[in-house]
């Protein structure tokens, strides 16, 4: 059995938001909703880009809470969720994770039909994820791999989302350099019904690639993803021993 954990917790108190906005969970509200959807180990995080909602401070505030006196930080950690540049940096760097006391960075691809067509998000993703494995040793986990293909649905670019529509030469080069480099490949989206999806799982497991859970809970009732998400790869005969954990 695999142990449940979700290193994917967004705490959106700490973001810039609208007075008439929700002002969205604490980083302790999220840890009381992963715990109670079962996960052993927890991370919680915000984004770092370059978005006005997501000012530096923000990141900073989050830190505080974290390391305040009284925070049930057992099996807690802190991170960041950074955008990858095209060279594979990621938008915390070295000295970001320094400042802010963070025990790993995930690093994610996010952008929207309104920046790019659909065929040039997808190369954006491969070579961001390529590079950040290749050359990126701030990084620890690549969040969400292709995780932003169903807002091409909304714009009406494509029909529907499926990964048959990923270049398969993407998907091995991924495979191959996470495989190379020990970096983890997020577990995020819930594409379980999607073939060519399970094939992808399956080559991670017949790999032995490290793999992460993240619910990419943004509010507290999204955190039982991680709880779907683990018992399916637990269905797909995912080991342990594979499974990202910090200080193992
Ligand atoms: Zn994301
Ligand atoms: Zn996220």
């Amino acid at each position: 059995m695999l142990i449940q954990s979700d290193y994917h917790i967004h705490a959106s108190f700490y973001r810039v938001k609208r007075e008439t906005d929700d002002p969205g969970p604490t980083a302790a509200e999220q840890l009381a909703a992963a715990r109670a959807s079962g996960s052993v180990y927890v991370g919680v995080l915000e984004h770092c880009n370059a978005s006005s909602k997501h000012p530096f401070y923000c990141l900073e505030e989050l830190a505080k809470e974290y390391y305040s006196p009284g925070f049930p930080a057992e099996n807690v950690f802190l991170g960041v969720e950074a955008d990858l540049n095209d060279d594979g940096s990621d938008f915390c760097g070295t000295a970001g994770r320094k400042k802010l006391g963070l025990h790993y960075v995930i690093g994610s691809v996010h952008t929207s039909p309104a920046a790019l067509s659909f065929d040039e998000y997808l190369a954006l993703e491969h070579r961001c994820i390529v590079n950040a494995l290749k050359y990126n040793s701030n990084v620890d986990i690549i969040g969400h791999p292709f995780g932003e293909g169903k807002r091409w649905v909304k714009s009406g670019d494509i029909e529907y989302w499926h990964w048959g529509l990923i270049p398969e030469n993407y998907l091995e080069d991924i495979l191959r350099f996470a495989s190379e480099t020990g970096k983890a490949l997020e577990i995020n989206r819930g594409d379980f019904d999607d073939p060519v999806y399970m094939d992808f799982l399956r080559k991670m497991r017949d790999a032995n690639i490290i793999f992460e859970v993240g619910s990419d809970a943004h509010i507290p009732d999204s955190c039982v993803k991680a709880a779907v998400r683990t018992q399916k790869l637990d269905e797909l005969g995912f080991k342990e021993e594979n499974h990202w954990r910090i200080h193992r």
